[in-house]
């Protein structure tokens, strides 16, 4: 007899399971198997965060339950950091909140505003945790397609009336995974004058929001006008500091949904150990930072570059990102996702991930992750052009 509740009964069935089994299978078969699809920093921590953590975690002060709200000095470093990066004012007291990593917050901010039958704005394909925190809270996800030939924006004009009322709460995230997309100004805009006129709270997800190439630099939701009367930022240092397995994000902005947050999480968890914090001060305000941030993103761009070259030389229709470290491109005719991440594997030994993993509408792509380093990838990347074409 299943006894488990529906919350648990309702999570949708392990999409990756068949490639996982197909992985295993290859390696006991000799194959040398090259892995791109999941989203994990492949390169260590900076020693000087590392050094730092050594220090800290030695300091018997450190040792106990930490403050409710983060320590004083983590939440300090993170409002410096919004004023020096994005010129947002943020009241370290009332406006920042850290996190277990940046998804703690994103799963727990629906159980802050959303009642059973409310609706929540959710992007597909996208971070699967905006769908599922809102099913916990007994919420609705109302999908907001992102389609290639609006450069994976919603569409705000194509939410019908109906959900848009009922809605609280509109996950947004760009830098984007899976897609790579990033939003201009204007779109940024649109969303908060959008959530205004229909009284939603953005929750925008800014993992990528440092790892971006060229001159592109990501920009905080904050930064637009009227933005912090209605909007939550959540922030990690996991992807911009190789530091996803530390746990350590924040969330920022409106301080009523940065307090429901802090009530919430008071009730759960009890903060993150007082050294990760301040490895956390060390990450934020170091002055290795800028340069160890500048090195990453050659080296993602590096990488980038020969994917999208190889990709294009076997006929793909591909625009390199200028944001993020995944390449998504459509699937080859004849294919759906899995069964061309299915083919890729079992001929090349190479793992992609299926875009329907990410949501319906993300049928018909596949997400290439850039977590290997140069020579690897390009190695994946022939035995991928001597392999398949685009058609
Ligand atoms: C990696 C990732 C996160 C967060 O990670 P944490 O390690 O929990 O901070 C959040 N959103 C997206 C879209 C991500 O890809």
């Amino acid at each position: 007899m299943d006894r488990t509740a529906e919350r648990i009964r309702l999570l949708p069935k392990y999409l990756f399971a068949e490639i996982d089994k197909k992985i295993r299978e290859a390696q006991a078969k000799g194959v040398d198997v090259i892995k791109l699809g999941i989203g994990d920093p492949d390169m260590p921590t900076p020693d000087y965060i590392v050094k730092k953590m050594q220090e800290e975690v030695a300091r018997p002060e450190n040792q106990c339950y930490p403050p409710d709200e983060g320590v004083k000095e983590f939440r300090e470093a993170i409002a410096d950091y919004y004023r020096q990066r994005f010129g947002v004012k943020l009241d370290p007291q009332k406006e920042v909140l850290p996190l277990l990593g940046s998804k703690e917050g994103i799963a727990h901010i629906s159980a802050c505003f959303v009642n059973p039958g409310d609706v929540n704005l959710v992007p597909d394909p996208g971070y699967p945790v905006y769908s599922i925190g809102t099913l916990f809270a007994g919420g609705a996800p109302q999908l907001m397609p992102l389609k290639r030939d609006n450069d994976f924006l919603p569409e705000f004009h194509n939410i019908p009336a109906e959900a848009a009322r009922r809605a609280k709460l509109m996950f947004l995230n760009y830098p984007n995974n899976p897609t790579g997309a990033v939003a201009t100004k204007e779109f940024m805009e649109e969303a908060v004058s959008y959530a205004d006129d229909n009284n939603l709270i953005i929750c925008h997800d800014a993992a990528y929001n440092e790892l971006a190439f060229e001159d592109y630099k990501p920009m905080s939701i904050l930064e637009v006008k009227g933005a912090k009367e209605l909007a939550i930022e959540f922030g990690s240092l996991s992807k911009t500091f190789n530091m996803t397995g530390w746990r350590i994000g924040y969330a920022v902005g409106n301080p009523l949904a940065v307090e429901a947050l802090y009530r919430f999480k008071t009730n759960i968890d009890s903060g993150l150990f007082k050294a990760i914090q301040f490895a956390g001060v060390e990450a934020l305000t170091s002055p290795h930072t800028e340069s160890f941030i500048e090195e990453l993103r050659t080296i993602y761009q590096g990488r980038r570059d020969v994917v999208v070259k190889a990709l294009q030389e076997a006929g793909w229709p591909l625009e390199a990102p200028k944001a993020t470290f995944y390449v998504w491109a459509p699937v080859p005719a004849g294919f759906t996702s899995q069964e061309f991440v299915s083919y890729l594997l079992e001929e090349t030994g190479v793992v992609v991930t299926p875009g329907r993993g990410f949501g319906k509408h993300g049928e018909g792509f596949f997400r290439i992750a850039l977590t290997v380093n140069k020579e690897r990838m390009q190695e994946a990347m022939e035995r991928i052009k001597n392999t398949v074409r685009y058609a």
